[in-house]
């Protein structure tokens, strides 16, 4: 706990974030030397971060109703999730733009938290969000879809709901989803790979998630798997996300139809001559009608999914590759052509063991399932911390009031 905290690349450790970075659990054992949080304060107070004792502690964490809200690029999904899995309720609505100030999505996630206080209790909430969240999982770092840098999201939701919060990168807490509940339950080493607009990855060994030492691990979608290849909005060139991922399959089919390609009648004729109105879901589903180009695109994207695999089988050698998000929905179109490439590029094919690669089964519900159900693991926590710090006060209380007295009879 008192490692030294070196700041992250390019994050200047200014005033407020050296205090923040520091170890919130002393906050709350002494209060009043940092100030940062005065005793009986009626703000939550902060929460150490959920650490090696991860693995297993959901099994004992309280099996309570919690708050899962994922935050992505166009919509905000937040439901009460029991220890099960299971959506006791579910509200979404629009993701800020964003031009918007942080304190526009702040006023989202509660709004949305209490409306469904309304009717549940809840006893912690888990934010997934699409962005990089520090290895502390108080700041999100970056979003590229929001106004967030480097900014104070769990302090910021936990004063304003006074109850626990844990934020965690999107891709993370699907992958824990697919883990407690889906289609990696049972794997001590697991991959989640999520291919949406791009591509989002998570690692999962022995039940605790690999989030390396800033936070910022699983960012699979930017190795570079085509030196020169196409520019990618990171600033590299060649990123396996501009080959592999729902953006990669669009840009495809509008470059052949705006080609005016024979093999792309078919799609020019399904949005009547509007190659801006092609979207991923149609590709699939024009591809499960048959249409040969939409099969093949998906067949190329399953391809260079599959050379990914291998690339990660190489570092990581886990027993499950889980593939999720929307791209996805197009199932063996695009998982066995991965599954054909993989086995082609695999080092040591022949000679080891092949993990598997399954398809995700919570749908897009698995990053809010996963961030409610990692809040399990800090309603505990708060509660422990919580106690001890009440009894802490109560104890000092005592104290003062006897100084007083006795220097009062004096
Ligand atoms: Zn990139």
């Amino acid at each position: 706990m008192n490692h030294p905290i070196v700041p992250p690349h390019g994050v200047r450790p200014d005033g407020e974030a050296q205090s923040a970075l520091m170890s919130t659990y002393r906050d709350l054992a002494f209060p009043t030397r940092t100030g940062t949080a005065p005793i009986g304060s009626r703000r939550a107070p902060a929460l150490r971060t959920v650490g090696p004792r991860e693995r297993r502690s959901h099994l004992s964490a309280p099996r309570v109703p919690t708050v899962g809200i994922d935050i992505g690029g166009t919509k905000v999904m937040a439901g009460v999730v029991d220890a099960d899995g299971n959506i006791l309720e579910k509200l979404r609505t629009e993701t800020p733009d964003k031009s918007k100030s942080p304190k526009v999505v702040e006023d989202t996630i509660v709004e949305l938290v209490l409306d469904l206080s309304d009717r549940h209790d809840v006893h912690a909430v888990g934010i997934g969000a699409a962005g990089w969240v520090d290895a502390d999982r108080n700041r999100v770092l970056f979003a590229p879809h929001l106004s967030w840098r480097n900014e104070p999201l769990r302090d910021r939701i936990a004063g304003r709901l006074a109850v626990p919060v844990l934020v965690d990168n999107d891709a993370n807490t699907a992958a824990w989803a697919e883990w407690r509940f889906g289609a990696g339950r049972g794997e001590d080493h697991l991959v989640m790979i999520t291919l949406g607009t791009g591509i989002g990855g998570a690692i999962l060994e022995d039940g605790q998630v690999k989030r390396g030492k800033y936070g910022v691990a699983g960012e699979f979608g930017h190795m570079q798997v085509v030196p020169g290849g196409h520019r990618c909005p990171c600033g590299n060139r060649g990123c396996w996300e501009q080959y592999s991922s729902g953006n990669a399959l669009v840009r495809e089919a509008r470059e052949l139809a705006a080609a005016d390609s024979p093999v792309a009648y078919g799609i020019i004729e399904h949005v009547k001559g509007n190659i801006g109105d092609i979207t991923g879901p149609m590709i699939t589903e024009l591809a499960r009608e048959g249409d040969a180009m939409c099969i093949e695109l998906l067949q190329d994207i399953g391809q260079w999914l599959g050379v990914g695999i291998a690339n990660l089988a190489a570092a990581l050698d886990p027993s499950c590759f889980v593939i999720g998000g929307g791209v996805s929905a197009a199932d063996d179109l695009l998982i066995g052509p991965a599954r054909d490439a993989f086995k082609r590029h695999l080092t040591g094919r022949g000679y080891r063991p092949e993990a598997r690669i399954a398809r995700a089964q919570l749908g897009p519900e698995a990053g809010m399932v996963g961030a409610a159900d990692l809040a399990r693991l800090v309603a505990r926590r708060f509660r422990r911390a919580n106690r001890r710090r009440v009894e802490r006060y109560e104890r000092y209380a005592r104290f003062a009031e006897f100084r007083r007295s006795s220097q009062g009879s004096a």
